[in-house]
């Protein structure tokens, strides 16, 4: 049933009042304009009980009762019920009363002898409490489209200074081979001595393949970015591939001084459906930042069985991440030390390329390092 205050449901009302024929003139009127669910309750007690328990449209008061008069009662609903309308009906009580109620916070102030503006004075009470509640509810909205609003900003903020850094890393990253290509081609056009044409055109060759790390690497990312990443998924033979990696990366190793380690396979299987590039990339990626951050000691790497996956693993000695650059570094771009504090070379990319190609693979990747100890890198690949 709809009621003449808008409302399907009955009206309830809480009536803090102690003379029964009050009460029973107050239910006659009201009732001929609204359905009522109805709770009357005559001392201070029994009234903070129902106003803590139960909850009402609107709170109607005598003005002095044994135990509690309605400045007080005005109070407790303030604390309790702050959005619940509340009226005072009583005899004279003086103009000073009244207006002092009405200052605190009553909506209105009836004399029981003039009952008959009761009905007019609860609707008005609910309508103003409705248009409170809608103000409260817009005031709500645009607290949290701010906040968004204020987060987004922050976010475009952050994601700007960010690529900030990763240009400029990009211009040194790119430099630096480009430097090494010119500088060794014009040694290496002016002698004649063979070791030493042997040893430039080698940092040459070095200097091309980290160019084209960077060129693909910007690759990958953008095709991330564009959601245009294809699987190319077959059977792989994890021997093939670990045998690989260990070959193509024990020179840089020796170079530095650090072992590559790789852990003998299980028994079964050795083999798994995935993307073999996919997977050779993201193993490179980890292994070349396992040798980047790791001084002495060794960088080992392997793969365990799990549920109907595999799950591989890069470790190293290196020198850790902080509990919480550990989550950030998966973000493109990101990288544990910022521009010009960076000791190590990188654009902040790998670990987000690898991170969106395990994911594609059906996987997750994690994280776990002590700084100062040694970082280990983890990934869960699904058999099939
Ligand atoms: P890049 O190595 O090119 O900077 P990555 O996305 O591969 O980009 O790594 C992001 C950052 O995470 C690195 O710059 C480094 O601060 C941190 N990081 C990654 N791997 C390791 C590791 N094995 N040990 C210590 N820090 C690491």
């Amino acid at each position: 049933m709809i009621q003449s205050n808008g409302k399907k449901d009955p009206l309830k009302v809480l009536y803090l009042e102690d003379t029964p024929l009050d009460v029973e003139l107050f239910i006659a009127l009201i009732e001929e304009e609204f359905e009522l669910d109805f709770l009357n309750v005559d001392n201070r007690n029994d009234y903070i009980a129902a106003i803590k328990e139960q909850t009402f449209d609107i709170l109607i008061s005598d003005y002095k009762l044994p135990s509690i008069e309605a400045p007080e009662a005005l109070e407790l609903a303030r604390k309790y019920r702050s959005d619940l309308p509340f009226i005072c009906v009583s005899g004279t009580i003086g103009e000073e009363k009244a207006v002092s109620l009405l200052k605190e916070g009553a909506v209105d102030y009836i004399l029981k002898d003039r009952m008959g503006r009761l009905v007019s004075s609860i609707k008005r009470a609910l309508k103003e409490a409705e248009e409170q509640r809608a103000l409260a509810r817009a005031q709500d909205e645009l607290i949290r489209q701010n906040q968004e609003l204020l987060l987004a900003k922050e976010k475009a903020e952050e994601s700007d200074r960010l690529k900030s850094i990763f240009l400029s890393n990009m211009s040194h990253e790119i430099r630096t081979p480009m430097n090494g290509i010119l500088g060794f081609s014009e040694l290496l056009i002016k002698t004649d001595d063979l070791e030493r044409q042997e040893k430039y055109v080698q940092i040459i060759r070095d200097s091309c393949d980290q160019l084209i790390h960077i060129i693909n690497s910007i690759m990958d990312i953008s095709m991330i970015e564009a959601n245009q990443i294809r699987m190319n998924k077959g059977v792989v033979d994890l021997e093939n591939v670990f045998s690989y990696l260990h070959s193509i990366r024990s020179e840089d190793f020796k170079k530095k001084g650090v072992e590559l380690r790789v852990k003998k396979m299980p028994e079964q299987p050795t083999r798994l459906i995935t993307d073999e590039n996919k997977l050779i990339q993201i193993l490179t990626n980890l292994i070349s930042n396992g040798i980047k951050f790791t001084k002495e000691g060794f960088v080992e790497f392997g793969v365990e069985e799990g549920d109907h996956s595999l799950q591989f693993y890069v470790k190293d000695t290196g020198i850790g991440i902080s509990k919480e650059k550990q989550t950030l570094i998966f973000d493109r771009f990101r990288q544990v030390e910022e521009g010009s504090t960076r000791n190590f070379g990188g654009a902040g990319l790998g670990l987000t390329i690898s991170k969106s190609f395990v994911k594609s693979l059906g996987g997750e990747i994690w994280i776990d390092s002590v700084p100062g100890k040694g970082t280990t890198f983890y990934f869960k690949l699904p058999l099939k």
